[in-house]
């Protein structure tokens, strides 16, 4: 599964690539080489725990770069999260801004959480004017609507597999 790498600058010579990984030889086992990083540092990783490529480079296994997660906050750092002030900031998936938990408006069958009250309000506003049969009236609204920006690196879709993460 793993293809030759480039050479790795680890002691154990040379890497091989496992999903994006670089692995490197320890004792006759082939082991993530990032986590071979941080043990020497920080000590054994405890039970259960991930390690986070804080600038997503999988391959960039500087200790800087690395940074010991719980899996729930892994998959939220993967999901657009983003810890302040002890609260867990999100993205909007409409106007992408990265927003407090209280500028979401609560699930409903129609909204989802991950969009913000006035992304949400809009919303409504745009299925009100579209089940309007006074149509004409409408296009112009729709029109004046800002043009949907390009998606930015971060709004790729969400990949929930562990192994997809860095
Ligand atoms: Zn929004
Ligand atoms: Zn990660």
């Amino acid at each position: 599964m793993g293809r030759k790498g480039k050479k790795s600058s680890a002691p154990g010579g040379y890497g091989t690539l496992n999903k994006g990984y670089r692995m490197i030889l320890v004792d006759g086992r082939l082991v993530y080489e990032h986590r071979v990083i941080w043990e020497k540092v920080h000590g054994p990783i405890p039970e259960g725990m991930h390690i986070h490529h804080v600038n997503e480079d999988r391959l960039d296994n500087r200790i800087e770069n690395l940074r010991l997660v719980d899996p729930a906050t892994h998959s939220r750092i993967h999901s657009g999260h983003e810890l302040r002030d002890g609260e867990w900031w999100k993205r909007c998936v409409d106007c992408n801004e990265l927003k407090p938990p209280a500028a979401f408006s609560p699930t409903g069958p129609r909204t989802r959480q991950s969009r913000c009250r006035p992304c949400a309000a809009r919303l409504r506003s745009e299925q009100r004017h579209r089940a309007n049969p006074n149509m004409g009236r409408c296009v112009q609204h729709v029109h004046a609507l800002p043009p949907i920006p390009p998606l930015p690196k971060f709004a790729r879709p969400v990949r929930s597999v562990v192994e997809s993460m860095c």
